[in-house]
C-alpha cells in the first residue's frame, strides 16, 4: 500500500461492462486536523450503512452476497477454471451494483456458471462458513436461494416502469411486500392533505408491507427498528462527528440527522435538510441518508447513500460566478414569465473533493448533486448544488486515448472542437444543470409536485439539462468568463446530441427500451430536436462507409430548438400537465431506433471500452498518538477491487 497517487493505476479492475478506476483526493493536507477528524468519523459512518441498500435493492442480496463471498475465499479449486473465473465475475457484478440486479439497466444477471458447481463448491464449505439461518439446513438454503440467482423468471428486473403493468408488483426492489402498485397509492393518498403547504416527503423512509390480516402498514427504518442495527452504528459515528464538528451550524446539522435516525419522523427529517441547506461555511460537507427515489418504481422510497467530502476552494470560484447571477438567468430564461420564480433564493454552489463514496453513490455515483429533493425545503430555502470534481477528472484522465471519439464523432473539426473545450464545456454544464436548472422556474399555485407521476424524473431531468444547453450558448458565459469564445460551447452541443442520439446506446442490450430517467431525459431531447429540425436541416444524421455519424449544420437555430423545449417542458412541469409529459416521454424517450442501437453496438465493441465506470475509495486511516487520541490522518491508495468489497464485507456487516 503507498502512498502517493500514481496517474498509471488509475484502472483498478475490468471485468462485464464495467471498469473501476481510482480518484485522488487532492489538498487533503490542506485540511486542519480537526476537520481531518471530522472526515474520519463521517466517513465511517458513510462505510456502516453498506448493508441497507443491499437490502433495499432485493431482499435475498445480502445473503447472495454472503454466499458467493464464502465460496470465494474459501476456494481451493483451480484459480483459471473457467465456472470459477464466472463466478468471479458474477460476484464482482453483485459488488458493483449492490445486488443481482445491473446497477443502471435494472435487468437480473445472468450467471456464466452452473448450478451444479455452486452446489458443489458449497458443499465443500464448512456449513459455520455459510450464511445460515438459525436451525436452516444447506438444502434449504439452496432451494431458496438458487432459483433467485438462476432462474430468469424469477425477480427478472429490479425497478419496472413499463406503462401498463402494476410497477410495484413487477419490481423486485425490496420496497413494498405483498401489496399491489393501487394498494400504495391509496395508502399514501391517504395522508396526503392538499393543502399543507410543507408537506413531508411520504414514504420516503420505510418498507410498505401488508401482514396476514390483510392490515397494510410501514416498516420505518431507524434505530429500533428495521435496519435498525446499522442505523444505530451510524449514529455512534455521527455522535463522534458531532464532536469535532467546525461551527455551530454544522453540528446542528449532524444533530438533526441523528434525531431523524432516532425517530424515523419525516418532519425531523426535514428540520436536517433545512439545517443542512444553511450550513454554507463548512469546509467539510456530507451527505448521509435516504436520498434518492430511483429505485422505488413510484419515486417515493429513497435508497441509502453517502458522501464525504470538502470544498475545492479553487474551482468553486466558477460556480460562484454562476450562482451570483442566478436571477439574471431565471429573468432571461426562454419560459412563459408565469413558470418563472420572481425570486430566486439561496442557489448555492460549489465544486467538491470527494473523500468517500458509499450506499448508491458506490462504486457508481453521480458527478453533480442538488439537494435536497423536497419541493417545498428548496422554494423556501434554496438547495445545495455540487460538482464532484475529483470525480470528473478521474473520468476524463481515463477515457483519454480511449479512441471513442475518434470512432463516433463526424470529422476531425468536431474532434478538435471536443479535445479542446469537451473537459471545461461538460463541467460547465453538469454546473449550470446542478446549480440553476432544477432550482429554476416554479409550479402554478395548487399544482401538485406528483402530479407526473413516473414521467416525473425524465420531465425534471429534461428541465435542468435544457436550462443548461440554452445558456451554454448565450454570450453571458463569455461576459462572464467561464467560457473562452463564443465557439465552445458547440462542443457540449455537438457530444450531448450524438450522445441522445446514438452512443448513450452502449449502456443498453440489443432489444431493450430506455428505463433509466437521465437517459430517457437525453434521448427525449435530443430525438425531439432532430425531428422538429429535420426540415430546416438543423442536424442530420450521416451515412459514410458504413457507419452513421451525426452533423450539425446550424447550432444557433438548434439553440432555438432547446429553447423551444425548455419552454415547453416547463409548462409541463408548472402545470403538471400529465398527459403531455406522458405523449413526450412515450414518443422520443422510451423506444429505441433498433437500427442505430445494433450498429452503435458493434462499433462500441471493437473499441472494447467498458460502458459503465466505478470507483474505488482510498482508505482514511488515523494515525494515534501514545495516549490514544488521534494525531492525524493518512489518505492511502492501492487497494484492489476485491480486496476492498471484502473489508467492507468484513467490517460493516451489520444484517443477516
Ligand atoms: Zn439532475
Amino acid at each position: 500500500m503507498t502512498r502517493a497517487f500514481k496517474k498509471k493505476e488509475i484502472v483498478v479492475d475490468r471485468f462485464a461492462d464495467l471498469q473501476l478506476i481510482r480518484y485522488e483526493v487532492k489538498h487533503f493536507d490542506t485540511l486542519s486536523l480537526q476537520q481531518k477528524k471530522l472526515v474520519y468519523y463521517l466517513s465511517e459512518a458513510a462505510l456502516t450503512g453498506r448493508d441497507i441498500l443491499f437490502d433495499q435493492n432485493g431482499r435475498y442480496n445480502l445473503r447472495i452476497r454472503k454466499l458467493l463471498e464464502a465460496v470465494y475465499i474459501n476456494y481451493s479449486g483451480r484459480r483459471n477454471l473457467k465456472s470459477y473465473k464466472a463466478l468471479t465475475v458474477y460476484l464482482k457484478r453483485v459488488w458493483f451494483s449492490s445486488g443481482i440486479h445491473h446497477h443502471y439497466g435494472c435487468e437480473k444477471f445472468v450467471p456464466r456458471f452452473s448450478p451444479e458447481f455452486l452446489r458443489e463448491e458449497i458443499n465443500k464449505l464448512p456449513t459455520d462458513k455459510l450464511p445460515l439461518r438459525e436451525g436452516e439446513t444447506v438444502g434449504e438454503m439452496v432451494a431458496e436461494l438458487f432459483p433467485v440467482i438462476f432462474d430468469s423468471n424469477v425477480m427478472p428486473k429490479r425497478v419496472n416502469q413499463s406503462e401498463g403493468e402494476d410497477l410495484v408488483a413487477t419490481s423486485a426492489c425490496n420496497y413494498y411486500q405483498g401489496v399491489t402498485q393501487a394498494e400504495v397509492e391509496q395508502f399514501y393518498e391517504r395522508q396526503k392533505d392538499v393543502t399543507d403547504e410543507t408537506p413531508v416527503s411520504y414514504g420516503l423512509n420505510s418498507r410498505l408491507v401488508k401482514d396476514d390480516d390483510g392490515t397494510i402498514r410501514e416498516e420505518v427504518w431507524k434505530v429500533g427498528g428495521r435496519y435498525g442495527k446499522v442505523i444505530e452504528r451510524i449514529v455512534y459515528w455521527l455522535h463522534q462527528a458531532e464532536a469535532v464538528a467546525e461551527n455551530e451550524q454544522q453540528r446542528r446539522v449532524i444533530e438533526s440527522l441523528i434525531s431523524f435516525y432516532e425517530t424515523g419522523d419525516l418532519k425531523l427529517f426535514d428540520d436536517y435538510a433545512v439545517e443542512w441547506v444553511k450550513d454554507l461555511d463548512s469546509r467539510v460537507d456530507f451527505i448521509n441518508g435516504f436520498t434518492e427515489t430511483y429505485g422505488d418504481p413510484l419515486g417515493m422510497k429513497a435508497s441509502w447513500e453517502a458522501l464525504v467530502n470538502f470544498k475545492d476552494m479553487e474551482a468553486t470560484h466558477r460556480t460562484e460566478v454562476i450562482s451570483s447571477n442566478a436571477q439574471w438567468f431565471e429573468d432571461h430564461s426562454p419560459i412563459d414569465n408565469r413558470f418563472k420564480k420572481p425570486l430566486v433564493k439561496g442557489v448555492s454552489a460549489k465544486v467538491i473533493t470527494a473523500v468517500v463514496l458509499a450506499g448508491d453513490l458506490y462504486p457508481a455515483t453521480a458527478i453533480g448533486i442538488n439537494l435536497p429533493n423536497s419541493n417545498w425545503i428548496r422554494a423556501a430555502y434554496g438547495s445545495k448544488s455540487v460538482t464532484i470534481g475529483n470525480i470528473t477528472e478521474a473520468y476524463s484522465l481515463a477515457s483519454q486515448g480511449s479512441g471513442f471519439d475518434e470512432e463516433f464523432v463526424y470529422s476531425k473539426k468536431e474532434q478538435k472542437l471536443i479535445k479542446r473545450y469537451g473537459h471545461l464545456t461538460d463541467d460547465l454544464h453538469t454546473d449550470l444543470h446542478e446549480c440553476l436548472g432544477h432550482g429554476s422556474g416554479r409550479l402554478l399555485p395548487e399544482v401538485d409536485a406528483d402530479a407526473l407521476k413516473a414521467y416525473g424524473a425524465t420531465i425534471e431531468e429534461a428541465r435542468a439539462d435544457l436550462f443548461g444547453l440554452y445558456y451554454m450558448a448565450d454570450s453571458k458565459m463569455v461576459e462572464l468568463g467561464l467560457l473562452p469564445d463564443g465557439e465552445a460551447y458547440k462542443a457540449q452541443y455537438y457530444h450531448y446530441m450524438m450522445n441522445g442520439l446514438m452512443t448513450q446506446l452502449v449502456r443498453i442490450q440489443p432489444g431493450a427500451m430506455l428505463e433509466e430517467s437521465h437517459m430517457r431525459n437525453r434521448q427525449l431531447i435530443a430525438r425531439w430536436c432532430y425531428e422538429h429540425g429535420q426540415n430546416s436541416r438543423v442536424m442530420t444524421l450521416e451515412k459514410r462507409g458504413g457507419k452513421t455519424y451525426l452533423l450539425i449544420h446550424d447550432y444557433e437555430a438548434l439553440r432555438s430548438l432547446v429553447g423551444e423545449l425548455l419552454a415547453e417542458v416547463q409548462r409541463i412541469k408548472s402545470t403538471g400537465d400529465y398527459e403531455a409529459a406522458r405523449c413526450l416521454v412515450e414518443t422520443y424517450a422510451v423506444k429505441v431506433d433498433k437500427r442505430i442501437h445494433r450498429e452503435v453496438l458493434r462499433r462500441y465493441k471493437r473499441l472494447n471500452l467498458a460502458p459503465y465506470k466505478g470507483f474505488v475509495n482510498p482508505l482514511i486511516v488515523p494515525v494515534y498518538a501514545a495516549n490514544g487520541e488521534i494525531r492525524d490522518v493518512h489518505v492511502l491508495y492501492g487497494e484492489a477491487y476485491d480486496e476492498q468489497m471484502l473489508r467492507y464485507s468484513r467490517d460493516y456487516s451489520f444484517l443477516d
